[in-house]
């Protein structure tokens, strides 16, 4: 959450940060503020709002100077006002800070500051290392002594940013649980919360470390641990291109992201299947085959859609490989001492690969000695580094805060997983064949729903203005009504539930009446005539049913009111061709409803605190 952007350079600083920050801001939006260093002075200028909001008041031209950083807030302490919008400054005002993150101790070290006669401007806990900072300086004379100093008394989270018009041709980044890299360029040097605000700049990165901070002047920069002791970086190349976060012609990121997922789910698994041998090679769980293959027990934890694509990897594990699994949210599973084995393997599913809580999840099983995959979209993020083994998702960036492309891709590498371990144990070469062939013709099949847009903008019409949505599913679709549900949620702000389709007559079927929209998901499997029986019991009590079905299903118009088609294929992967017209219905109704798609309230991509 939040975004950053430092830049020291030979350029003007302030056009540059504001243009990284555009492209960050997927990652929390509701503030917005720059700091440029010119001429032993300092220019601050933040706002509540989006970045534009702050450019219509500021001439961001007018700001001169070639260093500097910028950030985007994604509130946790404090309202989104002007006050507690970053850059903080000091008592003096002479050194200013952007912060990502949570410092939890804030209120111990503010009262600390506050006897000794300190006063604060903002709500915020990221002020109050501005100012202990400040303090620090004072005594020390040294900026980066003060900065380490500071942040070895900080306890929480942080990916933090410092310029100070005291030391003006440096910057100070640091990090602790949120992410931060270093873009190497020619004679200037930028750090940003994420590649997407270096790459048209330079290609060459640098993944700041856990407990590493970075001193960057025009020279060149240098690393070392929040100790002090020196370590080594590794200069990286950027994996995506600059195409690839920009909306290329469409009204949204999110659109745009649910019609590359022809192409983003092949890449999920393309050189990975072998459809001749049934088989499939995953070369990043290469080091831990073997501990795979004892394993007596999986644990996947994940967050939000990530755990609902958790789910069905559950469903698709234990029916392909025989292997128990449990599927625990992230945050429940940290706090709560949980019972692991060596020879459990714990799977973290996560898009953006930097989840506080999925990361805190890994820490825990690691330390309890299980063996550790993580199965994540951005390459280089921190649980991809602090995994035993992986898989990536190879979805491109995801810029959408509501995840599309990146579920589907997380189910293309759940399936592959399935049965890279079903083939080690029960799965013949022919079983795994006609799952390969399946999965290969995933991507055509995807495309001829988007090329069938059309009914569901009809059905998003008639059904915006509802105020509830019920979605139920059965088996492998049960995770993806629980998916359809949260997506209307995020970004339309009607209330919407999914359920197990039977689970409705254990309580929710008291809520059903003709202003209650019923979406059930209902491919023809073996379980079809069940759900017919739960879609009559909704419209027997005037409830309306929207049925996803497959294309050849001719019966399903007969007891619902409207019918979503979709080709057929095998039961296990129905779920990933059922998400994409829940998706469109989504984004459709938001639309309807004239919510911002890719910045629904309150949300963020990327959530980096607990
Ligand atoms: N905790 C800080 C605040 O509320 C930082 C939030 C962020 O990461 O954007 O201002």
């Amino acid at each position: 959450m939040c975004g950053i952007v430092g830049y020291i350079g030979t350029q003007q600083a302030a056009p540059l940060i504001v243009s990284g920050l555009k492209r960050l801001e997927y990652r929390g939006y509701d503030s917005t503020g720059v700091c440029v260093l010119s001429d032993d002075a300092m220019r601050i200028e933040k706002r509540a709002g989006r970045v534009k909001d702050l450019e219509n008041i500021v001439d961001i031209a007018s700001i001169h100077g070639s260093v500097g950083v910028g950030h985007t807030r994604w509130a946790t302490h404090g309202v989104p006002n002007d006050a507690n919008a970053h850059p903080h400054t000091d008592q003096d005002g002479g050194i200013a800070l952007v912060h990502n993150g949570i410092i939890e101790n804030y209120l111990t070290i503010k009262k600390k500051l506050e006897s000794a006669g300190y006063s604060f401007r903002s709500d915020t806990d990221s002020e109050v290392l501005a100012v202990f900072i400040g303090m620090l300086y004072k005594t020390l004379g040294d900026l980066e002594l003060a900065v380490r100093t500071a942040l070895t008394e900080v306890e929480g989270t942080f990916g933090i940013v410092v310029v100070s018009v005291h030391e003006p041709d440096m910057i100070i980044a640091a990090r602790r649980g949120s992410p931060l890299i270093l873009g190497i360029g020619n004679g200037e040097y930028l750090v940003a919360s994420d590649a997407s605000a270096v790459i048209s700049h330079t290609r060459q990165v640098v993944y700041l470390q856990e407990n590493e901070m970075a001193i960057l002047t025009r020279d060149g920069f240098s690393t070392k641990t929040i100790e002090n002791v020196d370590t080594r970086s590794v200069v990286e190349e950027i994996a995506f291109e600059l195409e690839q976060i920009e909306r290329g012609g469409f009204d949204h990121f999110m659109l745009k992201e649910i019609y590359e997922q022809p192409i983003t789910f092949r890449d999920g698994f393309r050189g990975r299947l072998n459809i001749e041998e049934g088989s499939v090679r995953l070369g990043g769980l290469g080091p831990v085959v073997d501990q795979l293959r004892q394993a007596k027990r999986i644990i996947i934890t994940a967050c939000g859609t990530s755990w609902h694509a958790a789910l069905v990897g559950e469903y698709l594990i234990e029916q392909l490989a025989r292997v128990p699994v449990e599927v625990e949210y992230a945050s429940e599973f940290r706090y709560r001492n949980p019972i692991i084995h060596h020879d459990d393997v714990v799977i973290a599913i996560s898009q953006s690969g930097e989840t506080a809580d999925t990361l805190a999840a890994i820490r825990e099983a690691k330390l309890k000695g299980a063996t550790v995959i993580g199965m994540v979209n951005v390459v280089g993020s921190t649980i991809a580094r602090e995994t035993d083994a992986g898989v990536y998702l190879h979805a491109g960036p995801e810029i959408g805060v509501a995840s599309t492309k990146a579920f589907t891709s997380q189910l293309c590498v759940l399936t592959q997983f399935a049965l890279f371990l079903g083939r080690m144990k029960a799965v013949s070469a022919q079983q795994g064949k006609d799952l390969a062939d399946a999965l290969e013709q995933i991507p055509e099949q995807i495309t001829r729903i988007l090329d069938n847009a059309e009914p569901i903008k009809k059905i998003a019409h008639e059904y915006a203005q509802a105020s509830n949505f019920l979605y139920l599913g059965r088996g492998y679709n049960f995770p993806a009504a629980l998916e359809g549900a949260l997506k209307l949620k995020e970004i339309s702000y009607i209330h919407a539930e999914g359920y197990p389709a039977a689970e409705m007559k254990h309580g929710p079927i008291a809520l059903i009446d003709e202003n209650m929209p019923v979406v059930f998901i209902a491919p023809k499997d073996e379980i079809y005539d069940k759900i017919v029986s739960n879609i009559e019991e909704v419209r027997a009590r005037n409830g309306r049913v929207i049925a996803i079905a497959d294309d050849d299903d001719e019966h399903i118009a007969r007891v619902a009111n409207h019918v979503i088609r979709v080709p057929r294929t095998i039961p296990m992967l129905t779920p990933i061709l059922a998400s994409i017209p829940l998706q469109l219905l989504a984004y459709y109704i938001a639309l309807e409803r004239g919510c911002n798609v890719d910045m629904p309230r309150n949300l963020a991509k990327s959530v980096t605190v607990e």
